[in-house]
C-alpha cells in the first residue's frame, strides 16, 4: 500500500536521482522477517537501486547501517537492521554470456530457481546447486552455500569474476587476475564487503540427471560413504534422529527420459502431523516407531534436466545449524551427534542431513582451504524453540574442527573464528579498507568480525 509519508519520501528520492526514471525505488517500510519467521527488524527504508550510479549515490548520500538482502532464506541474523535495507531485484538475469566458455554473467539479485530455465535457454547448465532455489546469487554466495558431491565446490567455488560497490563509492571489478584479494573476500562476503551487483559464473553444457533415493541402516550407509560417494555424481543422506535409519539420496547423469511428477502437497502435511504426532512420545520410545516408518517409505527415482533435480521444494518452514568438518571426521562427528540425541533422549524429530563439499580457494569458504569438507545439518520445526537442541549439538562440532555455515545459527564470534579460517585477518583488514566507517556492519556481523559498536 502507497501511504502518503512513503509517497512523499519516494518522490523526494525520485527528485534527488532524476525523475524521469528513480535510479533508487522505495519498496515499503513494513518490517522485514526471514523465510523461518525467527528473525524480523524494522529498517528506516526499503530501497530498490536500478543502477550501480544510484547504490554509489546512496552510499554518498546516507548515514547508517546498510544492509544488502536477498531472498531471506538465512536463518543467523546478518540481514536484520533498523537502518537502510537495500533489495538487488532491478539488477537480475543473465547480462552476457560466453558460449565457447560456457560463462554467465549475472545480476546479482537473480534467483536461482530463475536461472536454471534462462541458462537452458544460452546452452549451460550449473555444476550443482543447493537443496533449493529460492536464494538470490549474490545472497547464496555471500554466505558460501553449497550443494553436495565431493568433486563439486560451494557455489562461490564457480565464480570467475564480480563487481562490487563499496560504501565509498568504488565500483571494483574482481577477477583471479585483477584485485585477486577481492576477489578472494567477495566470493563469500557475507554482505560486509559492499553491495555485489552482478558475478559471473563457469557453467557447463546441459544435462540431464537421474536421482533415487533409498532407506538403509544408517551405520551401513556410513560405513560405505566414501564408495558411494565415489561412485555417484552425488551422494547424501538424511539421518532420521531416534532411529538406525536413514534416507540415501544419489544422483547420476543419464538419458534416460524425463520423468519428474511434482512433489504431493500430501507429503508436507503428513511430515508436519508426523512431527506433532511423535512430539506426543517420550523420545525413550520412538525408536521402534521410526525404525518402522524408515522400513516402509518406499525407494524413489525421478528424472530431469540437472536445475530441476538439484533443487527441492522445502515448505516445512524450520530452523537450522549447520557445520562443516574436514571429511575424515565427518562420520564420527555425524555418529556423535546421532548418539547424543539419542543418549539425551533430545525432543526432536527433523532429520539430519549429512553431505560431502569439495574445497575451494575463497577465504570464508566453509570448505576452503586443503581439505574436502562434511557438512552435517540439524534441524527444528519452525514453531519449536531451536535453542536447547542446538546448544547441546554445537560443542560436538567444535571438537571436530567444524566451521559454521554463516547463513545459518551458529554462536561463533571473531576470537573463535580467527582460528577456523586462515585468511580471517586478511578478510578483517580488507573489511575496514573497503568500509571504514562500518556501515556494513550490523550487530551480528560486529560480533563476527570483533568491530565494537
Ligand atoms: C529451506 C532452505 C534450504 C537451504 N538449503 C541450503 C543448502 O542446501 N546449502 C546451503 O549451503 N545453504 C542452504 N540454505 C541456506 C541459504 O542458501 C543461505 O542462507 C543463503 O545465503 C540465502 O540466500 P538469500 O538470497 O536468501 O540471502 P539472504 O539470506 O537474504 O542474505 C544472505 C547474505 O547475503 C548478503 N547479500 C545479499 N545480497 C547481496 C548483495 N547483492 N551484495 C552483497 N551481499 C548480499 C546479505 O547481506 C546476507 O549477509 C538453505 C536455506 C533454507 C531456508
Amino acid at each position: 500500500m502507497v501511504t502518503r509519508r512513503g509517497w512523499m519520501q519516494g518522490t523526494l528520492l525520485a527528485g534527488f536521482f532524476g525523475a524521469a526514471a528513480p535510479a533508487m525505488a522505495r519498496a515499503d517500510t513494513l518490517p522485514w522477517r526471514n523465510w523461518s519467521g525467527g528473525l524480523s527488524c524494522q529498517p528506516r527504508q526499503r530501497l530498490v537501486p536500478t543502477s550501480e550510479q544510484a547504490l554509489v549515490d546512496f552510499f554518498a548520500s546516507t548515514t547508517g547501517t546498510v544492509r544488502p538482502v536477498g531472498s531471506g532464506h538465512s536463518f543467523s541474523p546478518l540481514v536484520p537492521t533498523d537502518g537502510h535495507l537495500l533489495v538487488l531485484d532491478a539488477f537480475n538475469g543473465i547480462l552476457t554470456h560466453d558460449a565457447s566458455a560456457l560463462h554467465a554473467t549475472i545480476g546479482a539479485g537473480t534467483r536461482l530457481g530463475d536461472l536454471g530455465p534462462a541458462l537452458a535457454r544460452i546452452g549451460q547448465e550449473f555444476f550443482n546447486l543447493p537443496d533449493i532455489d529460492r536464494q538470490t546469487l549474490a545472497g547464496a554466495t555471500a554466505t558460501g552455500t553449497h550443494g553436495t558431491g565431493i568433486d563439486f565446490p560451494a557455489l562461490s567455488g564457480y565464480v570467475t569474476a564480480l563487481r562490487l560497490v563499496t560504501p565509498q563509492g568504488e565500483v571494483i571489478d574482481a577477477s583471479a587476475t585483477s584485485r585477486r584479494e577481492v576477489f578472494d573476500a567477495a566470493r563469500v562476503s557475507l554482505g560486509a564487503l559492499g553491495v555485489v551487483t552482478q558475478m559471473t559464473l563457469q557453467n557447463r553444457t546441459p544435462y540431464r540427471l537421474k536421482q533415487q533415493s533409498w532407506t538403509a541402516k544408517v551405520e551401513d550407509l556410513l560405513r560405505d560413504f566414501d564408495t558411494l560417494a565415489a561412485k555417484h555424481r552425488h551422494f547424501e543422506l538424511f539421518p532420521y534422529v531416534h532411529s538406525d535409519y536413514a534416507i540415501a539420496l544419489a544422483t547420476d547423469e543419464t538419458t534416460d527420459a524425463v520423468d519428474n511428477p511434482p512433489p504431493d502437497p500430501a507429503e508436507d502435511a503428513g511430515f508436519i502431523q508426523l512431527i506433532r504426532e511423535l512430539s506426543q512420545v517420550p523420545p525413550a520410545e520412538r525408536l521402534p516407531i521410526i525404525n518402522a516408518v524408515a522400513e516402509q517409505s518406499p525407494p524413489s527415482v525421478r528424472v530431469d534436466a540437472a536445475h530441476r533435480i538439484l533443487a527441492n521444494v522445502r515448505n516445512v518452514r524450520f530452523n537450522e545449524m549447520e557445520y562443516s568438518v574436514p571429511v575424515e571426521a565427518g562420520a564420527d562427528c555425524l555418529r556423535e551427534i546421532l548418539a547424543t540425541i539419542r543418549n539425551k533422549e533430545l525432543d526432536v524429530v527433523f532429520p539430519l542431513e549429512y553431505r560431502y563439499v569439495r574445497r575451494d580457494d575463497t577465504w570464508l569458504g566453509m570448505s576452503s582451504g586443503e581439505h574436502d569438507h562434511a557438512a552435517i545439518s540439524v534441524h527444528r520445526a519452525a514453531w519449536e524453540d531451536y535453542r536447547p537442541y542446538f546448544d547441546v549439538i554445537e560443542p560436538i562440532f567444535w571438537k571436530y574442527g567444524g566451521r559454521p555455515h554463516w547463513g545459518k545459527i551458529h554462536s561463533l564470534g571473531a576470537a573463535e573464528l580467527s582460528r577456523l579460517y586462515p585468511h580471517f585477518a586478511d578478510f578483517q583488514a580488507l573489511r575496514a579498507q573497503l568500509d571504514p566507517e562500518g556501515r556494513m556492519l550490523n550487530p551480528h556481523l560486529r560480533h563476527l568480525f570483533g568491530v565494537p559498536a
